[in-house]
């Protein structure tokens, strides 16, 4: 059985704000704090990105506080670049696909109906969509579909022995989760399918809603797949950081 390491990588934050950003329109009156975060698999596999942090260009106009160059976390687990396989997009915010261009030999996995969205909706080009993602963002996913390193899921899509893409849209039109075979049982990396363990806990989205009803369905069936509740990792919760062994600056392990 092919098991594999979950790794956290804050490259940002804490940032602090209203509870009601996370949990949508209740808690207006409570603080909350969150990071930014991507995942690293080890495993037979050799390491697999889920996610990929920003450019400090894009770190910088977008205010993120603590930031850490997601190459220098990355080398925390003796990892360099041109060793990544794999990228997993989760979905195509600009807080987690802006460094795609770090890893130029990996293969990269993206939702269809994500990359469609942004690379072609007219509603991509709307405010309220162009502070969740800028056009710049993708400019490293084209240059992998030139060289024939971007493949398009569509549903579940195997990886490898033990890695799973998982469809979970509601935040984001195409958003994957991966789920993970690891020595605990299958573990899910959730990504902003929920914010925090809370959102996934209580079956209460963010703020952030693309479409409510999938969103439900896509947190209900990503619980259904881990073999304990505490597998069931979100996207952006401080206790990824501070529930877990620190092993290098910034990095936890999860499983
Ligand atoms: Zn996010």
């Amino acid at each position: 059985m092919d098991t594999y390491r979950i790794y956290a990588l804050r490259y940002a934050g804490p940032e602090e704000s209203s509870r009601a950003l996370l949990m949508w329109n209740r808690d207006w009156d409570q603080r909350v704090e969150r990071a930014y975060y991507f995942w690293c698999l080890v495993g037979p596999e050799g390491p697999v990105l889920v996610d990929c942090g920003v450019t400090p260009e894009r770190a910088a106009q977008r205010g993120l506080k603590n930031f850490h160059h997601p190459v220098e976390v990355l080398a925390g687990l003796g990892i360099a670049p041109h060793e990544v396989r794999h990228l997993v997009l989760s979905h195509l915010h600009w807080d987690h696909c802006g460094g795609a261009g770090f890893f130029p030999q990996a293969q990269v996995h993206v939702g269809q109906a994500e990359w469609e969205f942004w690379s072609t909706s007219p509603l991509a080009q709307r405010s309220i969509c162009t502070i969740l993602h800028e056009p710049g963002d993708l400019d490293a996913l084209v240059t992998a579909q030139q060289e024939g390193r971007l493949h398009l899921h569509t549903g579940y899509a195997r990886l490898a022995p033990g890695l799973e893409l998982v469809p979970a849209p509601g935040h984001s039109p195409g958003l994957m989760a991966v789920k993970v075979a690891t020595e605990k049982g299958e573990a899910v990396l959730a990504s902003d399918c929920g914010h925090t363990f809370a959102n996934l806990r209580e079956d209460w989205p963010s703020i952030f809603i693309f479409n409510l009803p999938q969103w439900l369905e896509s947190m209900e069936r990503l619980r259904g797949l881990v073999a304990a509740p505490e597998l069931l990792f979100p996207g952006h919760d401080i206790e990824l950081s501070k529930g877990y062994e620190e092993v290098a600056p910034g990095v936890t392990r999860l499983v």
